[in-house]
C-alpha cells in the first residue's frame, strides 16, 4: 500500500482523550460537566444502536447523559414540549433528536424548536447560517463534516490553495463540508468544486482534486483512474453490500463498503480513509466535542 492510512478509529481516541482531560479540568474548576440529552422516538434497531453508542461515549467521558425514549405514536406537540423542557434545563448543553422521526411528526418543526445554542448536531437553520458566515460565528459545525475536516488537519494534509472536490450535495455532508473547506481558517482556504448527479464529466473533476471528499452512497463510484496521484481521499460512503458472521460475536453483521474502490485507490492516493474505521468513528466524537463546546460557551471560557 502506498497511501498513508488516515484512521478515524485512532484519531477518535486522540480527540476523546483531549475531551476527557478538558471535562476533568472544567469539573474541578467550575463544578459542572457537559450534559447531553438524546431523544429516541420508536424502536428502530439502527436508531437504537446509534443512540446507545452516543450515550455510551458521553458516559465514558463523564458527561451527564440522558436517553429519553418515546413511543412511536408521540405527537408533534408532545415532542415540542419535551424539547422545551430540555431547552430550559441548565444542566443540559446539547439536545439531539435521533432521525428519522415517524411520519406523523413534523420533523422540521421539531429540529427548529431546539435552542440553537444547544443544537450540537448543527442542523438548526441558525447554525447553518453561522457556518456559512464562518470564522468566529461558527458555534456547532455539523458532526460528520467537522470530523472530515479534523481528519484532514490531523493527517497533516495541506488545505490552503488545494483543489477540493466534494462528490455529493446533501445537507448533512456535501454542502456543509464544501462550505467549510473554502472558508478562511485552519484546515480550509481551499478552492472547492461540488459535483452531483447532473455534473458533466464527473471523472474529469475528480482527477483535478488534491483532496477528494466522496459522499454519494454509491459503492465503488470513484474509480482508481479518477484519483490524482498523491491526492488525499476521504471516503464518507457507508454502503451495506452483504452480510457475514462476526468472528468475535458469532452474530450476523453487515459487510460495509465505501464509495471508493479502496484496494486500487490506495496504490495511487497519497492518503486515504478506510471504510469502516474512517469517517464513521468521527461523527460521534465531534458530537461530544460540540457538547463540550456548548458548556464552554455557557461558562464564557471560549
Ligand atoms: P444523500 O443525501 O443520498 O446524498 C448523496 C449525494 O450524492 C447527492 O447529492 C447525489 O446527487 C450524489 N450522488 C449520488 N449518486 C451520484 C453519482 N452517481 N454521481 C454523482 N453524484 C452522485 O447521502 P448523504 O446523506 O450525504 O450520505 C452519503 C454517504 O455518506 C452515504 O453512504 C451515507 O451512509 C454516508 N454517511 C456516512 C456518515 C458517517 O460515516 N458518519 C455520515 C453521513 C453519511 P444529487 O443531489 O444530484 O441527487
Amino acid at each position: 500500500m502506498s497511501a498513508k492510512l488516515i484512521s478515524g478509529t485512532e484519531i477518535r481516541e486522540e480527540i476523546l482523550a483531549e475531551i476527557d482531560a478538558e471535562v476533568k479540568e472544567i469539573k474541578a474548576k467550575h463544578g459542572v460537566v457537559p450534559g447531553l440529552a438524546t431523544i429516541l422516538v420508536g424502536e428502530s434497531p439502527a436508531s437504537i444502536s446509534y443512540v446507545t453508542l452516543k450515550i455510551q461515549t458521553a458516559h465514558r467521558l463523564g458527561f451527564k447523559e440522558i436517553q429519553d425514549n418515546q413511543s412511536d405514536d408521540i405527537s408533534t406537540e408532545d415532542l415540542l414540549k419535551l424539547i422545551d423542557q430540555y431547552n430550559n434545563d441548565d444542566s443540559i448543553h446539547g439536545i439531539l433528536v435521533q432521525l428519522p422521526l415517524p411520519d406523523q411528526i413534523d420533523e422540521k418543526k421539531i429540529l427548529n424548536a431546539i435552542d440553537p445554542d444547544k443544537d450540537v448536531d448543527g442542523f438548526h437553520p441558525v447554525n447553518v447560517g453561522r457556518l456559512m458566515i464562518g470564522g468566529s460565528e461558527v458555534k456547532f459545525p455539523p458532526c460528520t463534516p467537522a470530523g472530515i475536516q479534523e481528519m484532514i488537519i490531523r493527517a497533516g494534509v495541506e488545505t490552503s490553495g488545494a483543489e477540493v472536490v466534494v462528490v455529493g450535495r446533501s445537507n448533512i455532508v456535501g454542502k456543509p463540508i464544501a462550505n467549510m473547506m473554502f472558508q478562511k481558517g485552519e484546515g480550509a482556504n481551499s478552492t472547492v468544486t461540488v459535483v452531483h448527479t447532473r455534473t458533466k464529466d464527473l471523472a474529469g473533476h475528480c482527477k483535478r482534486a488534491d483532496i477528494l471528499i466522496v459522499a454519494a452512497g454509491v459503492p465503488g463510484l470513484v474509480k482508481p483512474e479518477w484519483i490524482k496521484p498523491g491526492a488525499c481521499v476521504i471516503d464518507v460512503g457507508v454502503n451495506r453490500i452483504g452480510e457475514k458472521i462476526s468472528e468475535k460475536t458469532g452474530k450476523k453483521i453487515a459487510i460495509l463498503s465505501g464509495d471508493v474502490d479502496f484496494d486500487a485507490a490506495k496504490e495511487i492516493a497519497g492518503s486515504i480513509t478506510p471504510v469502516p474505521g474512517g469517517v464513521g468513528p468521527m461523527t460521534i466524537t465531534m458530537l461530544m466535542k460540540n457538547t463540550l463546546k456548548s458548556l464552554k460557551f455557557k461558562l464564557g471560557i471560549i
